[in-house]
């Protein structure tokens, strides 16, 4: 048996249409008791024992039988107090598709400044060397001219 719900105004809920209207059937029980000898053939311990029997409810709006819970209230779609769940929106999928667009082309960006730097620093060595070069020769040329002057 499903149990009944609470939402958040403390509202006792059928977990099924959501409705907040129900019957009781103990109470219905315990009024045909004492209209009759029930409670007197029962005695006190039989009318104890209705009085702490879990209530049975009955929902007016779909007549689902209920038994007391206090769960909180899901209502799924088309029942009362439903909420729509937060879907992303549209612009919403669209801004994230872009962040995800700019955060690759950031990324190729960076490659490429990457690349570049590393071109550069190469062609700064290659210059280096070549300079290196030069300029030990020359120091050979005067090496050679000082010896031969000499
Ligand atoms: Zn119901």
């Amino acid at each position: 048996m499903k149990e009944t719900q609470v939402d958040q105004d403390g509202r006792v809920r059928c977990p099924v249409c959501g409705g907040a209207d129900f019957s009781d059937k103990r109470t219905g029980k315990a009024k045909l008791g004492a209209a009759g000898l029930g409670v007197l053939t029962l005695g006190v311990g039989g009318a104890l024992a209705a009085a702490a029997a879990p209530k049975r409810l009955k929902c007016r709006g779909c007549g689902e039988n209920l038994k007391r819970g206090g769960g909180p209230y899901k209502p799924r779609k088309g029942m009362p107090g439903y909420v729509e769940p937060a879907k992303p929106s549209g612009a919403d999928k669209l801004a994230a598709s872009r962040a995800k667009l700019e955060a690759s082309r950031a990324g190729r960006d960076r490659a490429k400044a990457e690349r570049e730097a590393r071109r550069a620093s190469r062609g700064a060595h290659e210059v280096d060397e070549k300079l290196a070069r030069q300029r030990l020769m020359a120091e050979r040329e005067a090496a050679r001219k000082n010896q031969t002057g000499s």
